[in-house]
């Protein structure tokens, strides 16, 4: 089977596949080379390695990932992509393709069926329409992974890297930057995929952190926090905390004094550093 990843071999299959796109599914397929060459590259896999690919597609990343590393776990949830994969795929030995939507998968399962529990790199071009739940959910697994190498939209890639103070800076950014260190790679335009996305992309590489970066004693406490923090952006912490918490006012007013913060200070001053001290000055109000 020739190599996909290129305009006239991804149309090739498509059309004698007879296949149509769903848009429900963010299905815009990868034709370049160079960008493909450079997700493999930045995810540093090796033969020793075992690779989740989420949404593969007709198989164009699931080639490269194939000859990059020891075994590829290909999820994809479009039942018309099996038997294309089958085809594309046929003559990989060290690709497993799994017919599921991913956020139903059990990670932590996955893992041990297919890598005896060891830690995973994830690598994939996801679906935009579920890019945070796909993050999130493989960070909260806290299934064993040494890093996500995605291709996601350029604004996220941005809300993941950015800091206090800046119009990025939200509960992504938060969440991204406690379980691990972003990287962005590259920026892609629309013209290297078909069909075209209406949205830049970028490359983003997660690495996940040996230890977290702030000790914090209850950090889906914290996580309640910060949600609560950024849902209404034009609140004060004092407020939010109230409204999305139920945090008592006197309380969160007693923390700010502690922490020497005005009393009008709004979340998005805040450092993880900050939510994670003011997570345990309010423990007493957790709740899940
Ligand atoms: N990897 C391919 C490539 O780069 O050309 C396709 C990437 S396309 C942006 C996203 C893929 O994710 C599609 O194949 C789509 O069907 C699949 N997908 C969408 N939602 C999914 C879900 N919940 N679970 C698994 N795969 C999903």
């Amino acid at each position: 089977m020739s190599k996909l990843i290129n305009p006239q071999e991804t149309i090739k299959v498509i059309q004698s596949n007879d296949f149509k796109f769903q848009k429900r599914f963010g299905q815009n397929f990868l034709i370049d080379e160079g960008v493909l060459s450079n997700i493999i590259s930045s995810s540093s896999i090796t033969k020793d390695d075992c690779v989740l690919e989420i949404g593969p597609g007709i198989g164009t990343m699931t080639q490269a990932l194939a000859e990059a590393a020891g075994h590829v776990i290909a999820v994809e949830i479009d039942a018309n992509l099996i038997p294309i994969l089958q085809d594309t795929l046929k003559d990989y030995s060290n690709v497993t393709v799994i017919h599921s939507d991913v956020l139903k998968l059990d990670l932590n399962e996955l893992i041990e069926n297919y890598n005896s529990g060891k830690p995973i790199k994830v690598v994939a071009n996801l679906p935009y329409y579920i890019t945070t739940p796909i993050i999130m959910g493989l960070f909260e697994s806290e299934a064993p992974l040494y890093s996500i190498t995605v291709m996601v939209q350029k604004e996220v890639a941005d809300r993941m890297q950015s800091g206090p103070g800046t119009k990025d800076y939200g509960a992504l950014s938060l969440a991204v930057q406690y379980y691990s260190d972003p990287y962005i790679v590259q920026l892609v335009p629309p013209n290297c995929f078909i069909p075209r996305p209406n949205v830049g992309s970028a490359v983003i590489r997660l690495t996940r952190h040996a230890e977290s970066p702030v000790k914090v004693i209850n950090d889906k406490w914290m996580f309640k926090l910060i949600k609560a923090a950024f849902g209404q952006r034009r609140k004060t912490l004092l407020n939010s905390l109230f409204s999305g918490a139920s945090v008592p006012k006197d309380d969160t007013l007693s923390a700010l004094h502690n922490m020497n913060l005005s009393d009008t200070v709004r979340g998005e001053a805040l450092t993880l550093e900050q939510f994670a001290i003011l997570s345990d000055l309010l423990i007493a109000n957790a709740s899940d």
